[in-house]
C-alpha cells in the first residue's frame, strides 16, 4: 500500500513525478471526482506552540487525499497536478470552506480561541476571487476573521500576476485576517519585500531547522533571521522541529513559536480537538 509510515517515503505514490500521460489523466479525473464528492478529501490539523511553555497557539490546516486504491496521498503529490490543470482555485476554495466550517463547529462548542492557518497557492490569488470568497465564507459561517490565518510562500508574494499584492493583503488584514510568509528563506527571498508587505509572521522553513544545532550555516542563518524579525517586530514560527536540541537552540535565540513532530503530527480534526479543549481550559484558568 502507499500508506505513509514515518520517514519511509520510498513507496509513496507520486503522480506528479512518476506518472505520465494516461495515468496522470486518470488521477486528475479522480481528483476532480474527489473534489466534487468531497468525501475523499480531508483537512488535517497540526498544532502550533509557544516555545517557552509549550502552550498551543494555533493550528495549520493541511490537505489530505484518501485515495480508495492508493491510500493516503500527500499534498506535494497532487497540488502541483491540480495547479497545472486549473483545479486550484476550486480546490483552494474547498480548503477555505472546510477550515471555516470547522472553526464554526468548534465555535459552537466554545473551542474558538485559536486561529487556523490555511495554505494558499499562487493561482488562488491570480485566478480566483480570493478576497470576496474569504470574506463571504467567514460571514456565512459567522466566524470572526481573526481566527483565520493565511500562509503564502515567497513565490506567491513576488508573483507579478498576483497584482498589487501589498494592497490586497492590507485589505484582508483590515478585515482581521492574519498573514504569514511560509517556507521563509527558501524562495526568492528579498529583504526589501519585508519592508513593504503587510505580514504578521514568518515561518522559518524546515530546511534550516533540520540540521540544528550542529550545522554552522543553518545555525547562522536561523540566528540572523530571528534577529532580523525581532528588529522588524515580526513573529517567527519555526517549522519542522523534531528534537529537543532543535527546540533548545531556537529558544536560546529568541524564537517564540514552533510547529513540528516534537509537539504533534498533522491529525484529523477529531483528534486535535482534545488538545484544543485543553488549550481553551488553560486560557480560562
Ligand atoms: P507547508 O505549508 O510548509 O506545511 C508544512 C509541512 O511540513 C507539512 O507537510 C507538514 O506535515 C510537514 N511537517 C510538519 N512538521 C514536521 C516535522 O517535524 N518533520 C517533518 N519531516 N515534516 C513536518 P504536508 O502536510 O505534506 O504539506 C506539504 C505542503 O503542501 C505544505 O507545506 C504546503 O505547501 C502544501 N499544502 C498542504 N495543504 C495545502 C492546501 O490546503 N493548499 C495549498 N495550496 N497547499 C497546501
Ligand atoms: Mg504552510
Ligand atoms: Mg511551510
Ligand atoms: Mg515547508
Amino acid at each position: 500500500s502507499a500508506k505513509r509510515h514515518g520517514r519511509n517515503h520510498d513507496r509513496r505514490f507520486r503522480p506528479s513525478l512518476e506518472v505520465e500521460g494516461d495515468r496522470q489523466l486518470t488521477i486528475l479525473n479522480e481528483l476532480r471526482q474527489a473534489l466534487a464528492q468531497g468525501s475523499q478529501l480531508e483537512l488535517y490539523y497540526q498544532t502550533q506552540h509557544r516555545l517557552d511553555d509549550g502552550e498551543m497557539v494555533g493550528m495549520e490546516a493541511l490537505l489530505r487525499w484518501h485515495h480508495p486504491d492508493h491510500g493516503l496521498i500527500l499534498p506535494s503529490e497532487f497540488i502541483p497536478l491540480a495547479e497545472r490543470h486549473g483545479l486550484m482555485p476550486v480546490l483552494g476554495n474547498w480548503v477555505i470552506d472546510q477550515a471555516v466550517a470547522q472553526l464554526a463547529t468548534w465555535r459552537g462548542q466554545g473551542l474558538d480561541v485559536l486561529p487556523v492557518w490555511v495554505n494558499l497557492s499562487a493561482l488562488q490569488l491570480i485566478q480566483g476571487d480570493l478576497e470576496s470568497h474569504l470574506i463571504s465564507t467567514l460571514k456565512q459561517y459567522r466566524v470572526p476573521a481573526r481566527l483565520l490565518g493565511l500562509e503564502l510562500t515567497e513565490s506567491v508574494l513576488l508573483d507579478e500576476r498576483a497584482g498589487d499584492i501589498s494592497r490586497r493583503l492590507e485589505a484582508l488584514r483590515r478585515e482581521g485576517l492574519q498573514i504569514a510568509i511560509d517556507d521563509f528563506g527558501t524562495g526568492y527571498s528579498s529583504m526589501a519585500y519585508l519592508k513593504r508587505l503587510p505580514v504578521d509572521k514568518l515561518k522559518l522553513d524546515r530546511e534550516f531547522i533540520r540540521a540544528l544545532p550542529h550545522d554552522h550555516a543553518d545555525a547562522a542563518i536561523t540566528s540572523a533571521v530571528l534577529a532580523m524579525a525581532h528588529g522588524l517586530n515580526l513573529d517567527v514560527i519555526a517549522e519542522g522541529v523534531e528534537t529537543a536540541e532543535q527546540r533548545d537552540f531556537l529558544l536560546a535565540r529568541g524564537c517564540r513559536h514552533v510547529q513540528g513532530y516534537l509537539y504533534a503530527r498533522p491529525q484529523p480534526a477529531g483528534e486535535v480537538e482534545n488538545r484544543l479543549r485543553q488549550a481553551v481550559a488553560n486560557v480560562y484558568s
